[in-house]
């Protein structure tokens, strides 16, 4: 029999990881705020039924959060995405093949048994990430990505099924498709499913059973394949493997605006620290660098700008990628205006176990392995001790502008002081 395809997803991933390192925090509910506490990206169950909603400002619910005893988080993505990578590796055991899709996604691979259902397989697996990880997911079986996407949702919508939907082994695949707005079907895209509307197909049933010619003459093989899909035909493989990233970004807004230069150097050397870091990480180098900074596009007189610069010799080492930034901020900077937000680009990436060598910039091997090594050694002590225990002199000593992060928790599972004391009596 073909294989199945599963889509595991998190559920209220930040805020059910606040609860995974906090018990104190179980049966509360929680909300989680976006950069510099701004709104919410992220309810437990129990602040979802209080009917607090997605995505409101945060200084708007002030009064409701207090009243209902809310706990409010401060987003520690450093938590969140130490979380991730544990759920991920432990899927990876239940799985043929995984393709991280999202921080708190993931589509796999696994045969179907001769039986059939994999109802069973599924509310282990649940109960197993829950017990090792705390984390509550939901899991989506079918033949296809797309029937995946649709089984998860059921799994999540429908009570009585506990978080675990196999859509392969249901009796009556037609009558739950009938259950699912045509806007709800995975990658159909708002165009599409307008058309669709406006021809009464309005559910994913009657996407899957419209005549396939029409389809095709409005939407090409890209709708063919997603009716393929539907029909339990696979047709959008499994991207297993990292894809090599392209670009890599970081970017923040500052809690308060910054109108001298001297600070907005410090915000933009910041930036490039953290974004030389996750290079490393990926094994890449960077040919190409663009800082940018902006205003508020809410004011009045706003100011964007963006410089770049081509790096003789790909580099991913701190020092030469913020010569390369420093020198950029001048064309940035303007006075008199109120910055905002800043950020740094890394472009023409490329993996950095080849090196294309400058003819008239000599870097010699012995130089290339030591520089090698000091970045390695800065990466493992900032790793062991927490980021920014060895820091680079040019992101300044006491930043004022700093993200916002009032109700932080801690960085309980990578930074060893912030590790859970346990006291047994
Ligand atoms: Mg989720």
């Amino acid at each position: 029999m073909a294989d199945a395809l599963v889509l595991i997803d998190g559920n209220n991933f930040y805020a059910s990881c606040e609860q995974a390192l906090d018990p104190a925090l179980l049966g509360k509910p929680v909300v989680v705020l976006s950069n510099n506490d701004g709104c919410v990206v992220s309810r437990s169950a129990e602040a979802r039924h209080l009917g607090i909603p997605m995505g409101a400002p945060a200084f708007q619910l002030r009064n409701l959060l207090q009243r209902q005893a809310v706990v409010v988080r401060s987003s520690n993505y450093a938590l969140y995405g130490d979380m991730s990578q544990r759920l991920m590796s432990s899927l990876e055991l239940w799985l043929a093949g995984l393709e991280v899709y999202s921080i708190d996604e993931a589509f796999g691979r696994l045969p179907r048994p001769r039986h059939g259902d994999l109802q069973g397989w599924g509310r282990e697996l649940r109960a197993r990430i829950h017990r090792d990880l705390g984390l509550p997911i939901a899991i989506g079986i079918a033949p296809s990505k797309v029937l995946a996407k649709l089984a998860n949702r059921i799994a999540k919508g429908e009570v009585e099924h506990a978080g675990v939907f196999d859509l392969g082994s249901s009796q009556d695949p037609a009558n739950w498709l009938a259950g699912v707005a045509i806007e709800d079907v995975w990658g159909i895209g708002r165009k599409l499913s307008r058309w669709c509307r406006l021809r009464g197909v309005a559910t994913a049933l009657q996407l899957r059973d419209m005549p396939s010619g029409e389809l095709k003459a409005k939407a090409g093989v890209v709708g063919l394949r997603l009716q393929q899909e539907l029909r339990g035909i696979s047709c959008l493989p499994l991207e297993e493997g990292p894809s090599a990233k392209r670009e890599t970004c970081v970017s923040r807004s500052f809690s308060q605006p910054i109108e001298a230069e001297a600070p907005l150097r410090e915000a933009v050397a910041s930036y490039v620290v953290r974004a030389a870091e996750q290079l490393r990480r990926q094994r890449q180098r960077a040919g190409r660098l663009t800082v940018f900074a902006r205003t508020s596009p809410f004011s009045s007189g706003f100011y964007s700008n963006a410089a770049s610069l081509a790096l003789p010799v790909a580099s991913n080492d701190t020092g030469v990628l913020l010569a390369a930034a420093l020198q950029l901020v001048p064309a940035l900077y303007r006075p008199h205006k109120r910055f905002q937000k800043a950020g740094v680009l890394l472009q023409e990436l490329q993996p950095d176990s080849q090196l294309q060598h400058h003819l008239l910039v000599p870097l010699p091997a012995e130089q290339q392995q030591r520089r090698t090594a000091l970045m390695q050694c800065v990466d493992q002590l900032n790793r062991r001790y927490g980021s920014g225990t060895v820091r680079w002199a040019a992101c300044g000593l006491k930043p004022t502008w700093i993200m916002r992060r009032d109700h932080l928790s801690r960085a309980a599972t990578t930074r060893l002081s912030d590790v859970p004391t346990v006291w047994a009596l």
